[in-house]
């Protein structure tokens, strides 16, 4: 069981921004831009490469989700979404999730 699901079981605490039946939005616990958030399904995908055909419109609602959470707290204008695929990307949780980072300028391309 990864970090992540004990946060949706709510085993451990998060900051969490907004929660729904299919995703859960919280603050990255080692923010690197003013804003930090994650954007996780609920169901256990454990990266984008192991997402389903079957999971589409899950992979649509967390992108949604997030123009919907950034609207909500402001920095619509400008955000950038990362997804780190596996661990040479840099992925070091294994339960699927977006960042949504905000508040400063970012280089491109990203480092
Ligand atoms: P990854 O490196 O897998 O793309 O991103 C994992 C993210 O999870 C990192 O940015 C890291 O700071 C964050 N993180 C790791 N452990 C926790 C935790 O216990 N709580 C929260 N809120 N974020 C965490």
């Amino acid at each position: 069981m990864t970090l992540f699901q004990k946060i949706i079981d709510k085993e451990i605490p998060a900051d969490i921004i907004y929660e729904d039946d299919i995703s859960l939005v919280f603050k990255d616990i080692n923010p690197q831009a003013p804003t930090h958030l994650l954007i996780i399904p609920k169901k256990p995908i454990v990266k984008v490469a192991d997402a389903s055909e079957a999971d589409k419109e899950l992979l649509g609602h967390l992108m949604w989700v997030a123009g919907e959470v950034a609207r909500e707290i402001g920095v619509e204008d400008a955000f950038r979404l990362v997804i780190n695929n596996g661990a040479k990307a840099g992925q070091s949780v294994f339960h699927l999730h977006l960042h949504l980072l905000s508040g400063r300028s970012f280089s491109w391309p990203p480092g």
